[in-house]
């Protein structure tokens, strides 16, 4: 039998020549496999990769680093960019924006330090970063294995940018989900000499904060929650938020804001993100009463409710029982609508009252922006005497008239009038 098939095959000329296409067929894709192989080894031998996830701290760096290379270097080839903008607000108020170039989703080549890298930005718009709610991004970083030392040379790189950029600043976190990010670019320290309060407060809250501070192993001996609690409270335009601003800079801390009525916040949340915030920051609970009024109904100012309840607000508080340090911060111009239960120790230790302008908070302003005029000083307090005048008013009275202290003396009433 066999012999019969053998012979049917060689004498069959149909046969013989399908046998070769298939011989030949076969051939080739063992070629391709071996030529995809090969690659794929030499890949694996020749080329090294660093993955970065956009969850990870040095994403962030690593791209407004990026943002660097490809304003400054020759050496990069990019077609496509994304733009990246960023707000700064000034102490005036006013905002400045800045756009950085940062490369888009696709791939990228440049030279750094005599090294070729490619840089591939992914995004997979159906897979959702689920603590943020944005599309999962994966930055890749290629190169050839003897070079893989430039990758940690980079990341430090770019670890020292952002972190130069923060030198010297304060940065503002606020809540995105349940993670907190940098709200625009670091702003310049506020000067605790800027700010100007009643004799004796400043010092009395900077010297318990300091104490609390330095005090982290009594706290934990103890097993108390190493947290603290102040309400600054009085009216609008006292210097609440100036002072928190200037204590931050004081004690090189940066200021997470939590706005209470954001849409979405919920008690969960709250609790998540009062137990997670960056080291070394100050919790800023702005405006409380307009949260949480004895009537406990919280709506922001479109009239939508806040989903936080007040007595998730007060576990969130007490929940704060990690070792780590947190210190919180409230402010309100109504104290009196304030529940007791908030206002209890544990929850708030300090109360400070920032009140309208006092005599001598009064003169030392005069001072700061007229210098040496002592006598006009004087005067001046005399003619605001027994009103309500606001730090902030008197900041935009001495504004308006900055080069000129004797208008500034005789128009005071001027606005005063609007008090
Ligand atoms: P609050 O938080 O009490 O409403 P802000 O701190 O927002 O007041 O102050 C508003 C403006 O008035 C800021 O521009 C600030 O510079 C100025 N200001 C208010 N109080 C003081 C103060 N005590 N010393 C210096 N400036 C002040």
């Amino acid at each position: 039998m066999p012999e019969i098939l053998s012979s049917l095959f060689s004498s069959n000329p149909y046969f013989s020549a399908g046998i070769g296409v298939l011989g030949f067929g076969a051939g080739l894709a063992a070629l391709r496999q071996g030529l995809v192989r090969g690659s794929y080894l030499a890949r694996r031998k020749l080329l090294v990769s660093l993955e970065i996830p956009s969850k990870d701290k040095s994403y962030q760096w690593f791209l407004h680093w990026m943002s660097k290379q490809l304003s400054n270097n020759s050496h990069s080839h990019t077609h496509q960019y994304a733009v990246q903008t960023s707000f700064k607000q000034h102490d005036n108020g006013s905002i400045s924006t800045t756009f950085s170039l940062i490369p888009g989703p696709g791939k990228h080549y440049f030279k750094w330090r005599g090294v070729w890298l490619q840089v591939e930005r992914q995004r997979d718009a159906k897979l959702l970063d689920i603590t943020s709610g944005s599309p999962w991004e994966i930055v890749t970083l290629t190169t050839l294995s003897r070079d893989k030392y430039i990758f940690s040379e980079l990341l430090q790189e770019s670890k020292k940018l952002a972190l130069e950029q923060q030198e010297g600043k304060t940065v503002i976190y606020t809540s995105w989900g349940p993670e907190w990010r940098p709200f625009g670019l670091p702003r310049k320290r506020r000067l605790l000499d800027s700010v100007i309060l009643d004799k004796g407060i400043k010092e009395r809250i900077i010297k318990d904060v300091k104490e609390f501070i330095n005090n982290g192993i009594w706290y934990n001996e103890r097993g108390i929650p190493y947290r603290r609690g102040y309400l600054l409270y009085g009216p609008p335009g006292s210097g609440k938020s100036s002072f928190i601003q200037a204590l931050a800079g004081e004690l090189e801390y940066n200021i997470c804001i939590l706005n209470l009525s954001e849409r979405g916040l919920t008690d969960d949340r709250l609790n998540h993100l009062l137990s997670n915030a960056p080291e070394r920051s100050i919790m800023l609970l702005e405006d409380i009463d307009a949260t949480f009024t004895q009537k406990r109904q919280p709506t922001d100012q479109q009239g939508y409710h806040s989903m936080v309840t007040f007595s998730g607000l007060l576990n969130a508080l007490d929940g704060v029982a990690s070792s780590e340090e947190r210190i919180i911060f409230m402010t309100t111009n109504h104290v009196e609508l304030l529940d007791k239960a908030l206002v209890r120790p544990g929850r708030i230790d300090v109360k400070e009252l920032f009140d309208n302008a006092s005599d001598h908070q009064i003169k030392t302003m005069f001072l700061r922006f007229y210098e040496g005029e002592n006598q006009l000083a004087e005067e001046f307090v005399q003619s605001v005497k027994g009103k309500k005048v606001s730090m902030a008013q008197l900041q935009g009275h001495f504004v308006f008239y900055k080069n000129d202290p004797k208008c500034a003396v005789r128009y005071s009433n001027s606005f005063i009038q609007d008090a």
